[in-house]
């Protein structure tokens, strides 16, 4: 079967999980499919007058456990399965760090770096116009994910008030903001939830190595992706200790193999250019390749998945690493910051060769924590401070390692994806009976 499919891949997984555990077979066909589906048609003008029709989705999973919740991806390859899919990781995704919330997702199928700003604005309106009837605070809250940003998500607030003011739906001013996370800080936005997604990803990283028994400053790290995930996932692991060696965009890459001094720089650097290639050989950076003689280069994204390093990353798209690249790839410990970067073919040849995978499902959680913690703020017209944000998103992250590897432990063979959805499919079934 065709597993580089994304929705092929998460029913697989559902169905291995299934035979794992014994689980009531009506709670089981409840997440076979998503509960709605809803397809939009988005005719749209472009600045030069040229009118064209842009297709949109939100697929609502699940709410078994609370509103569903998940993000909104603007991206030429965004399609019905990929986001049927997504929408399914982020059921199993809040469940494993256990926040009330249940699993949706978003997206329309456009490229927008090809948007100007007011065509950016245009769509994203539109498109939450269309949505709002099927969104709301304690009905479906989405937040940004890939191309989506906290700019975009103010946009679709905006909508949502003079929308669901015409509709007559009652809510409170701070309450109406608990529609998308991920806001501006002064639209209501959480502190710390631009960071949370890279932070959650370290603080699991560090918590699965200190019981491994192994040295942070020992280990060398590739990181595919340097945008939102990436760059603070870089950041935090450099603070603990971790030595980066490698980062890539969509445009390519930077390997360094004596390590990155400073990630940030790095960042001012891509800002600056606009993409990642080259910027070894800035400030500090290419100080030091001068002085040690040690050349950074420019790599390919396919190349960054192959090098010689401890713990590999992906943090930018799905079905990076499958059959063809699987058996190339020399690390020893795989971060899944992206959202399924792993195909099916690949999870068994890696596997085989003793690579241990951190699942999406557990690593990249601390998106969501945090948009909890925003959405809980909200609703209860509360304004948390960062230090406070990073304390409740270390408990959450840290619990729900625990229960993962528990997990593992408990079921011989399985792997921590297996046991993340076991400890998932626990929490869901447990929802469903109550
Ligand atoms: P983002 O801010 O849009 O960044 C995506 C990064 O990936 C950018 O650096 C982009 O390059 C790069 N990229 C795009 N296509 C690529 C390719 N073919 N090869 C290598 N790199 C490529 O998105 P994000 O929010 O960081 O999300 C990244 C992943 O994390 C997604 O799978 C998303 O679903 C997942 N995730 C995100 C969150 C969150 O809170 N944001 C939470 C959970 C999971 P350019 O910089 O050149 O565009």
């Amino acid at each position: 079967m065709a597993t580089d499919n994304l929705w092929l891949r998460a029913q697989q997984q559902l169905k291995k999980t299934a035979k794992l555990g014994s689980f009531d077979p009506l709670f089981l066909a409840h997440l076979e499919e998503p509960e709605r589906i809803i397809q939009l048609s988005l005719p749209f003008q472009r600045d030069n007058k040229k009118v064209e029709i842009i297709k949109g989705y939100r697929v609502q999973h699940n709410n078994a456990r609370g509103p569903y919740k998940g993000g909104l991806r603007y991206h030429s390859q965004v399609s019905m399965d990929e986001v049927k899919a997504l929408a399914f990781f982020m059921t199993i995704k809040n469940a494993v760090v256990g926040v009330p919330f249940g699993g949706g997702k978003g997206g329309i199928t456009i490229d927008p770096k090809t948007l100007s700003v007011d065509e950016l604005e245009r769509l994203t309106r539109l498109f939450a116009r269309r949505l709002t009837p099927s969104i709301g605070p304690t009905i479906d809250v989405p937040a940004p994910d890939v191309n989506t940003n906290p700019m975009i998500m103010s946009w679709i607030l905006d909508e949502f008030k003079v929308q669901s003011s015409k509709l007559k739906v009652k809510l409170k001013k701070h309450e109406t903001q608990a529609v998308v996370t991920g806001k501006p800080l002064d639209k209501g936005g959480s502190a710390g939830r631009t960071e949370a997604t890279g932070l959650g990803g370290a603080i699991t990283l560090v918590e699965i190595m200190r019981r491994l028994k192994k040295n942070p400053k020992k280990m060398t790290v590739a990181i595919q992706g340097f945008g939102n995930v990436g760059r603070f996932i870089a950041r935090f692991l450099q603070e603990e200790g971790f030595k980066i060696v490698a980062l890539s965009d969509s445009k390519g890459g930077i390997y360094i193999p004596k390590g990155i001094p400073d990630t940030e720089q790095i960042q001012k650097c891509k800002e600056l250019k606009g993409f990642l290639a080259g910027c070894y050989c800035i400030g500090s950076t290419c100080d030091l390749t001068n002085k040690e003689r040690v050349s950074g280069r420019d790599i390919t994204n396919d190349e960054i998945l192959t090098l010689p390093v401890d713990i590999l990353i992906p943090s930018a798209l799905e079905n990076v690493i499958n059959k063809k690249n699987a058996p190339k790839i020399q690390a020893k410990y795989i971060l899944e910051m992206a959202n399924g970067p792993t195909t099916h073919e690949a999870d068994k040849i890696l596997e085989q060769k003793g690579v241990t995978i951190i699942p999406d499902v557990l690593a990249n959680a601390g998106g969501v924590a945090v948009s909890y913690f925003e959405w809980y703020q909200n609703m209860q017209n509360e304004k948390w401070t960062k230090n406070k944000v990073f304390k409740k998103l270390k408990t959450y992250m840290t619990e729900a390692t625990d229960a993962v590897f528990d997990m593992h432990k408990q079921h011989k063979g399985a792997s921590l994806r297996d046991a993340a959805y076991l400890v998932a499919l626990k929490r869901l079934e447990e929802a469903y009976k109550q």
